[in-house]
């Protein structure tokens, strides 16, 4: 049944309107954004998609293809709704709480991102709705100030600690770019990404590996990164340079932080790094910053998890020019660079590993780099 079919059914009526955002996959940056610092996602051809139409009754209405259970509710705050609902619910909070008249409206919600993988399917639901309301009741917020208050749904109604990327991802990125994000000042730069003229791919692995502790395990990294941030007196760690990198380390003392504070600052470098390469078109060159960048998550921010390191561990011998995890983390997915002819030997190489290793089997596809939200 496709998207507009289950409005029907459900609502007995036409949608207005389709409006669709995707999901994301971060080339580099990881746990920088919180940090103040630099990131590089690239919107992912799966997308969530939001049939929407007014509501006569003056309520909204949802409805998923991927959860069972519809959630109707009115004027609402944070508490009323939890569970799927709330990513909705959020949005219309956050839209009213920021003085916007929210129209009633009646949505249903069809998916092909991967729920809980690191791919963002929860920036994906709140953007596709966000655009739908904004468009259905005439709203102006401009692009760039939708990503603040989609991040505000998902902060301070879902209750989740998530920083600025996702929704900047899903609402911002274009078709063939990579965005290229300061999360101090919201500033983006659309950076050329066809990796098809090179000849080259990025192979994205789903570990499905079950995500254990991700929350509380979140919320000790941001800590750690506020209290370095603290000790050193800067703002946040995005304040400090990798030159200076030595002496703030020595400043720290206790190991963990130490650790924590190491792999934000080098990954902000990374990122720039990355940037400047693309930007010189020596795309294969990324390569040993994206591995690099796997090592760090690894050793000093301890994010990864076997699969994961597995999962890169055989890419890069199958010949990847560099791989990494991407996502929070602990669990979740991992991109290659790779020449495209080697997406099903790469592929098949890390399936074969996982199945020595007795993990469940990987999910792997080649990313393109699509649109952000917006109406069909
Ligand atoms: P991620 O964003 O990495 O996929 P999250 O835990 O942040 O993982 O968000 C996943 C949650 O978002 C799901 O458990 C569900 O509550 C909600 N969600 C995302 N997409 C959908 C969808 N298409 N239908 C219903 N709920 C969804
Ligand atoms: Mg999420």
């Amino acid at each position: 049944m496709s998207v507009s079919e289950v409005f029907t059914a459900a609502y007995g009526t036409e949608p207005a309107g389709l409006w669709a955002a995707p999901g994301r996959v971060n080339l580099i940056g990881e746990h920088t954004d919180y940090n103040d610092g630099f990131v590089l996602p690239f919107a992912l051809p799966q997308r969530t998609v939001a049939a929407a139409g007014p509501s006569p009754d003056g309520q909204w209405h949802i409805c998923s293809t991927l959860i069972p259970e519809p959630v109707t509710f009115g004027n609402t705050v944070p508490g009323d709704v939890t569970g799927w609902g709330a990513y909705v619910a959020g949005i219309v909070w956050a839209l009213q709480d920021a003085g916007f008249e929210v129209p009633p409206a009646r949505i249903a919600i069809d998916s092909d991102v991967p729920l809980g993988s690191g791919l963002s399917s929860s920036a994906a639901l709140e953007s596709a709705v966000l655009t739908a309301l904004i468009d259905l009741g005439g709203l102006d917020l401009p692009l760039e100030k939708r990503p603040a208050l989609a991040q505000r749904a998902e902060n301070v109604y879902v209750g989740a600690p998530t920083g600025i990327m996702d929704q900047s991802a899903s609402i911002r990125c274009q078709d063939g770019k990579a965005l290229f994000l300061d999360c101090r000042s919201f500033e983006v730069e659309q950076i050329p990404f066809d990796l098809a003229a090179e000849g080259l791919a990025i192979l994205v692995i789903n570990s499905n590996a079950p995500h254990q502790h991700v929350d509380g395990e979140y919320g000790a990294r941001r800590k750690s990164c506020e209290a370095a941030a603290a000790t050193l007196g800067v703002r946040a760690l995005r304040d400090i340079a990798v030159a200076d990198l030595p002496e703030a380390l020595g400043k720290l003392g206790d190991d963990v932080l130490v650790r924590r504070t190491r792999h934000i600052v080098t990954e902000n470098q990374r990122v720039l790094d990355t940037v400047t390469l693309l930007g010189e078109g020596r795309v294969r060159e990324i390569g040993p910053l994206l591995t690099a960048s796997h090592a760090s998550m690894r050793d000093d921010f301890e994010i990864t998890v076997a699969q994961v390191d597995v999962a890169v561990e055989t890419a890069l011998e199958a010949g990847a020019y560099g791989a990494r995890m991407t996502g929070g983390g602990f669990g979740g997915c991992v991109l290659a660079l790779i020449d495209a002819d080697r997406a099903e030997a790469t592929a098949a190489a890390v399936a074969t590993a996982y199945e020595k290793h007795g993990f469940t089997a990987p999910t792997s596809w080649v990313a393109v780099a699509g649109p952000g939200a917006a109406r069909l």
